[in-house]
């Protein structure tokens, strides 16, 4: 039913020629919708969009790095252009992580990873918001962490941006409402992605973490793609300002 169907929106997903990004791109195409992503590396980016060619999946991509205020400016005028105006869905997914003690960070660890992660997720908003309302069924999706509400070691700034990705969820559901924008946010535990290859890679490190979580085993980028399609759906039409941890309950054991 139309329900369980995105025939006829449009989305722009950021960071989708690889992990978690990918997987969304492929998950919200197969369910009807026309989709813009981007990233920074361009064959990476002409590779999968070949590949979706292949399957018929209606994508376009751009090169952009969405730490750069200029370039995000440049991918909503493209975004704009592409879809005439109108942009049911925004998925704030590209990000970056670092593992350091907080003595160690330097300045440039902080701009790196507050500007990827949280400014680009804050813009981008703020400029597909005219495209979103004019849609008059818009959804914001951010791809924060369990790391927005759990100390992991190392991740200190890294989690203080999913933290402020997380409030921004609930601000701009209360904003935004009035112009028939809702706002979800996805809190993925560790995710089999090249970004926590250095983590899966030690042994040690998954065998602990895995003894935390409660199923027991790490996630896949399709464990986290079918929610965000979810939230997009009419069937959550009344979701709005929540953050959906998809953890295997890693979050609320003890
Ligand atoms: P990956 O590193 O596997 O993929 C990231 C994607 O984003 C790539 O397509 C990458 O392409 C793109 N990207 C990265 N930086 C930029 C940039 N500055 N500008 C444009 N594109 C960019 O990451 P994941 O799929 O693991 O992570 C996706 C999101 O999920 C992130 O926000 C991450 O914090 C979050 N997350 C991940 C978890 C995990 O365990 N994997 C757990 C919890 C949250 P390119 O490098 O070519 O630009």
């Amino acid at each position: 039913s139309k329900r369980w169907s995105l025939q006829g929106s449009t989305a722009l997903v950021t960071g989708g020629t690889k992990g978690i990004g990918h997987a969304i791109v492929e998950e919200l195409c197969a369910l009807g919708a026309t989709v813009h992503t981007c990233s920074r590396n361009e064959a990476e980016l002409n590779k999968c969009l070949q590949e979706w060619e292949k399957m018929k999946f209606n994508v376009t991509g751009s090169v952009c790095d969405i730490s750069c205020r200029a370039e995000r400016h440049k991918l909503m005028d493209k975004v704009s252009a592409t879809f005439q105006g109108k942009l049911n869905i925004l998925v704030n997914n590209a990000g970056a992580a670092l593992y350091k003690p907080v003595v160690d960070l330097t300045a440039e660890d902080y701009t790196f990873i507050m500007t990827t992660n949280f400014e680009s997720a804050f813009h981008l908003s703020q400029l597909s918001h005219p495209l979103l309302k004019a849609s008059g069924n818009g959804s914001v999706i951010l791809i924060s962490s369990i790391a927005g509400r759990v100390a992991l070691p190392g991740l200190t700034i890294y989690s203080a941006s999913k933290g402020a990705m997380d409030q921004l969820t609930r601000n701009l559901a209360c904003e935004w409402a009035k112009d028939t924008i809702r706002t979800n946010c996805i809190a993925p535990g560790y995710i089999k992605t090249p970004l926590a290859q250095t983590k899966l890679d030690d042994e040690d490190f998954v065998v602990k973490e895995n003894s935390r979580i409660p199923l027991g085993y790490m996630g896949e980028p399709n464990d986290v793609a079918p929610i965000v399609a979810f939230l997009c759906m009419s069937g959550a039409s009344y979701i709005n300002g929540q953050i959906i941890y998809v953890d295997g309950g890693r979050t609320v054991n003890s």
